[in-house]
């Protein structure tokens, strides 16, 4: 049985919550809010869950065995399909919506019981897919979960949350870390688990793929930190991370990321407190640039604003 198959670590509770609503089987019972920190196995558990009521041997939990635990691990099954954002600026779009959500209640799964539809980064919605999604919402199509998976599900309209089951996944304990990241041949410490503030797929992508982006995260950092802080610099190295809605994002997320990081590096070598204090306050100016971005602002303005906000600290 490959990893994929493993019943996600830490999670009992949210997939006990999550059985329990299928099990009635009432039709507002079938669209699922997944909330929570980055990293901590959303969408691997709304995934498992499907395998597991689809499952050909009719175990409690999926086999990995069969045709259709095998599809679904590729993420090849028919009946499972994932939206992300691909429309322009990184929305999630009313097109998207319309064509995996609006025709399909008219049809019967192509097999099994169940089709599930997961919008992912499900906080990208833009404003005419969430209203869109709402209609459907007031109706779930026949045999069909959909599951919205976000860390910010507050950027979401109220009635798009209050027709949704709420499922809040939380950051694992450390011994939960632990056993997550063995099953995938990685030793760690509790260093490491504080690094990533126990979000194994955070720990997973910070030690693969984003390596640049923390190093000009850091370069960013110092630029705007230190003392006769190099502002030229700092906004042209901005400007370049900062081309469209996802990537601004993903890189104001690893510097919010480093900024904590060295927080917690300055107050163990007991640095002093104003140089502390500037940490905790450009964390600050990162988390509202990024709502900024998220409802909308220009990325360039976000650069602007971001290489002055010494001058502007006040
Ligand atoms: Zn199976």
């Amino acid at each position: 049985m490959g990893k994929f198959f493993k019943k996600p670590v830490g999670h009992d509770l949210q997939l006990e919550v999550f059985f329990n609503v299928i099990k009635k089987g009432e039709s507002e019972g079938r669209a699922f809010l997944f909330h929570g920190p980055e990293g901590v196995g959303k969408k691997f558990s709304a995934v498992y869950a499907f395998a597991s009521l689809v499952c050909e041997s009719k175990l409690q939990y999926a086999c990995g065995e069969c045709r259709r635990c095998k599809l679904i691990s590729k993420m090849t099954y028919p009946e499972l399909r994932v939206l992300e954002p691909s429309g322009k600026g990184g929305q999630i779009t009313v097109d998207q919506i319309r064509e995996n959500l609006l025709l399909i209640g008219k049809y019967r799964p192509i097999e099994g019981n169940w089709r599930m539809v997961i919008i992912d980064e499900a906080h990208h919605l833009n404003l005419p897919a969430q209203n869109t999604l709402l209609k459907i919402l007031e109706e779930p199509p026949e045999s069909t979960i959909i599951v919205l998976i976000t860390p910010t599900p507050w950027v979401l309209l109220p009635t798009i949350r209050s027709r949704t089951v709420d499922i809040h996944f939380r950051r694992l304990n450390f011994s939960d870390f632990v056993k997550v990241m063995q099953d995938n041949g990685i030793e760690v410490s509790q260093k490491d688990y504080e690094m990533c503030f126990g979000a194994p797929g955070l720990y997973i992508k910070m030690i693969e793929g984003t390596a640049d982006e923390y190093e000009d995260a850091e370069k960013l950092i110092n630029d705007l930190i230190e003392p006769g802080s190099k502002i030229l610099n700092a906004y042209q190295l901005l400007v370049s991370k900062c081309s469209d809605q996802k990537t601004t994002l993903s890189f104001l997320k690893t510097t919010k990321w480093v900024i904590l990081h060295k927080i917690r590096q300055a107050v163990e070598k007991d640095e002093e407190q104003l140089k502390i204090e500037d940490y905790i306050h450009l964390y600050d100016v990162c988390y509202q640039a990024m709502r900024r971005v998220e409802s909308g602002a220009s990325p360039s303005l976000i650069a602007a604003s971001l290489s002055t906000w010494k001058w502007r600290k006040g």
